[in-house]
């Protein structure tokens, strides 16, 4: 059993039982981290358990503070301001209670056409119980729509609470990929114990998976541990000089290795459909080929929420009209790939150095 630590604000007012909780103050986050350290050191702690995210009250995002820690995360936090307190409550509570069903309908699929169309994948990141609950059934009906297949990267602790979404996901034709236990860090482990903790993770979720996305939460062990599980791709940002997500957009093998990093294109977080726009028709300017395929990485707390779901369906329709949005393991089998030598992640490399710089865009 994983041991959580709870994050609660000190006007919140939930009853948690058996859990280690941590009183602050949300506005004052980042002078906690010492505190919460020793808490965590000491209690072996292994992982926090927020009760808002930067969706909703003072919008507090702990994406740096997260990274300076170490340590995996999820939310019970609501995701829409007006129901934020009613929807917390049942986030938490489906926490306790675990194997909830949500009952999404799932709809048939439709074939779609792959022609000479260009190739876009949406990527979907489920780390936080309020994003499943609320803003997936929402992303699904939208997907639906417009005939897109995504792929989407779910935590155990969300596969725990919510038993049903994955095979949901499964088979309405998206496709699933790890996303960690608790959205951890592999730098932290041996290169044994990530292969094991892998093997693990990918056993918990019975379906065939393919790909995984730890970002930033990697080190170079972690490519031998894939190839090890027989992990097939990974999620990997891919950063310009302007210290943006983007280009080119390639997919790319590793030479001697079978596995490919699939690169980040765009990110969503707090941007509005003109500015998504924008990223897609510069990043796409830049690819070699016309055939090169991008990527969008959303999350469901996120642009699932009321306030951003307008936004979301915008962005959906303009990626699906000329191109063809499918999962990452239905580009992969075009097979349209560049070859590379070196790929090394170094924290004294200049690459992941820039990574840390853009943190503050919610890796
Ligand atoms: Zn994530």
């Amino acid at each position: 059993m994983e041991k959580a630590l709870f994050v609660i604000d000190k006007e919140d007012n939930f009853k948690i039982q058996k859990h280690k909780i941590k009183r602050i103050n949300y506005k004052t986050l980042y002078k906690e981290d010492f505190e919460l350290s020793q808490i965590i050191n000491k209690e072996n702690t292994d992982f926090l358990m927020f009760s808002r995210n930067n969706m909703v009250k003072d919008r507090i995002d702990f994406g740096n503070f997260l990274h300076k820690l170490k340590i995996g995360y999820s939310s019970f936090s609501g995701i829409d301001d007006d129901e934020w307190e009613d929807q917390t409550k049942q986030c938490l509570n489906d926490f306790f209670t675990e194997n909830v069903k949500l009952g999404i309908k799932s709809s048939k699929i439709k074939k779609i056409e792959q022609d000479s169309k260009k190739t876009s994948n949406l990527i979907f990141d489920m780390e936080q119980l309020g994003g499943c609950r609320y803003g997936l059934p929402r992303i699904l009906k939208i997907l639906d729509r417009y005939n897109v297949k995504a792929t989407f990267f779910v935590t155990d602790i969300v596969n725990k609470t919510y038993a049903d979404v994955i095979p949901t996901l499964v088979k309405m034709g998206h496709e699933v990929g790890l996303h960690g236990v608790f959205h951890e860090y592999l730098q932290t482990m041996s290169k044994d114990e990530q292969t094991k903790h892998i093997l693990r993770l990918k056993n918990r979720f019975k379906y065939d998976i393919k790909g995984v996305n730890f970002v930033s939460r990697m080190n170079n062990d972690c490519l031998k541990s894939f190839k090890k599980n027989e992990i097939r791709y990974f999620i990997y940002p891919h950063i310009n000089k302007m210290k943006n997500i983007s280009i080119p957009c390639r997919n790319l093998k590793l030479k001697n290795d079978n596995i490919i990093l699939i690169p980040l294109c765009i990110e969503t977080y707090d941007k509005t459909f003109e500015q998504i726009k924008n990223e897609i028709i510069f990043t796409e300017s830049k690819n070699k080929n016309k055939s090169d395929n991008i990527t969008v990485l959303m999350h469901p707390f996120s642009d699932g929420s009321k306030s951003r779901i307008e936004n979301t369906e915008r962005v959906i329709e303009y990626i699906s009209k000329d191109r063809c949005s499918q999962t990452i393991s239905q580009t992969m089998k075009k097979n349209n790939f560049k070859i590379v030598k070196k790929f090394n992640i170094d924290i004294k490399n200049k690459y992941i150095k820039t990574l840390y710089d853009i943190f503050k865009f919610g890796f």
